[in-house]
């Protein structure tokens, strides 16, 4: 079972296969894995000791950031994830970064962006789209509200931490733009990524 893996110079933490949305283009549907080597299924989840000393394992002075993902949405364990990046913090100093679809307080009813304060340097929200529209097409979430609830979770984690939404760079320009915008009005950035088919 694959906890943590290798990308680049970071190492991503395979915390959980549960998912909220149900994207038209995610990479799950056809690859069992993101970096070619490791099956990201879980045969079950693991548990916080497991995912800690799969972590603890590593020499992490070889990484620049230590990241929260799955194959699927991080968020469903938000608790976990606060604790054992706060002690591996303690063990070594990395960097951190939760990417996550922004649906952490729609997933527990509360808002859980308090938490994030001084363990999560960086969160990464899918933005997706520019309007709930588009976003309800493109990812088909169980949330009816997922796309205010995404943008309401990022201005709240603002508070806390750095948070930067992303879109792919196949998004016509003038939607890049609108999301910009979107982006600039919650005082967050936006990154635009390549797309890899
Ligand atoms: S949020 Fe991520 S894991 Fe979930 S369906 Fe979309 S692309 Fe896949």
């Amino acid at each position: 079972m694959t906890i943590t893996y290798e990308l680049g110079k970071s190492l991503y933490v395979n915390i959980t296969n549960r998912c909220s949305n149900a994207c038209t283009f995610c990479i799950r549907k056809e690859e069992p894995t993101v970096n070619g080597v490791d099956d990201l299924w879980l045969e079950r989840e693991p548990t916080e000791e497991e995912i800690l000393k799969d972590i603890l394992k590593r020499s992490l002075s070889q990484y620049d950031e230590l990241v929260f993902c799955g194959y699927g949405e991080p968020s469903y364990r938000f608790d976990e994830i606060c604790r054992i990046a706060k002690a591996v913090k303690k063990a070594y100093p990395i960097k951190t970064r939760l990417n996550t679809n922004g649906h952490g307080n729609l997933i527990f009813k509360k808002d859980m962006t308090p938490q994030l304060a001084g363990v999560i340097d960086t969160v990464s929200i899918s933005l997706n789209a520019k309007n709930k529209e588009e976003y309800d097409e493109l990812c088909h979430p169980v949330f009816e509200d997922a796309f205010e609830g995404l943008l309401d979770f990022g201005r709240r984690a603002k508070e806390f931490t750095n948070v930067v939404f992303t879109i792919v760079n196949i998004l016509p320009e003038e939607d890049q733009e609108a999301c910009r915008k979107i982006c600039a009005s919650i005082g967050a950035n936006l990154r635009v990524r390549t797309y890899i088919d």
